[in-house]
């Protein structure tokens, strides 16, 4: 066993038996760990912390193995959940669930650990929830190197959109997100489609890093599902916490 001192993620908790859990970490230079964390009040208090929370922790863990005891925690970053409310902890519950599950297909946990540092300062609220899920959303996509090519269709290869003036104008009103193809297939070379002509603008404005609050909520939120299942294909994981999410958002 050897000591280490790391700053740490906590992305997952899975309750085991009364009152103990399972802490699903991230650690930058070691990637994904777990940990047992006993229950009973006096240690819980001392571990009062969500996904999402970024931990400096004391740990003893041996190489080659993710399990760790955690010796002693403290707070590095804590977000109040009190102005947040239901569907935006839940919505960032799902965004950790996502990147531990990505941390342990074999990510590049580094580059996991920053999304979720920068992510810290992200306005989570009500308002700007879909935005930042989509946002986390897309980053993972290139920071696993899969975005979706939305800029020619993967069939006929012609252009989605043209640029006009400070805007751009999209070719099709439909396209299909192929997942195994990694890219858009335009509505004249699918059968149908399942996204609005609209996502490629919202795509290109995200690339563009330009805001997004002028995207419509219906828009925004077929994206979502659809990078969803995009991340859930190339990575091959359903997640628990999505069903809910999906319930959450249509209120
Ligand atoms: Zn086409």
């Amino acid at each position: 066993m050897e000591l280490y001192q790391e700053p740490l993620f906590l992305l997952v908790k899975y309750p085991l038996g009364e009152a103990d859990f399972i802490a699903h970490l991230l650690s930058r230079s070691q990637g994904p760990l777990q940990a047992r964390v006993q229950g009973g009040q006096q240690l819980k208090k001392g571990f009062a912390y969500e996904p999402g929370d970024q931990i400096e922790a004391t740990f003893e863990g041996q190489e080659g193995s993710e399990f760790i005891r955690l010796k002693e925690v403290r707070p590095l970053f804590q977000r109040d959940p009190q102005p947040l409310g239901y569907v935006s902890i839940l919505g960032l519950a799902t965004m950790m669930e996502l990147a531990n599950r990505l941390g342990r297909r074999g990510w590049d946990a580094a580059g996991l650990f920053d999304l979720l540092r920068a992510s810290q300062t992200w306005d989570w609220s009500r308002p700007s929830l879909l935005q930042r899920l989509f946002d986390f959303l897309w980053l993972l996509t290139d920071l696993g190197g899969i975005k979706p090519e939305y800029r020619q269709c993967m069939t006929c290869h012609r252009e989605s959109y043209l640029v006009k003036g400070e805007g751009i104008q999209v070719r099709k009103s439909f396209y299909l997100l192929n997942h195994a193809q990694g890219g858009l297939v335009c509505g004249g070379c699918g059968e149908g489609g399942d996204l609005n002509g609209s996502s490629v603008k919202l795509f290109w404005l995200a690339d563009q890093q330009q805001p997004l609050e002028a995207v419509p909520a219906d828009i925004m939120l077929q994206a979502l599902w659809q990078l969803f299942d995009y991340l859930a294909f190339h990575s091959h994981f359903q997640l628990k916490a999505l069903p809910l999410l999906r319930e959450a958002l249509k209120a």
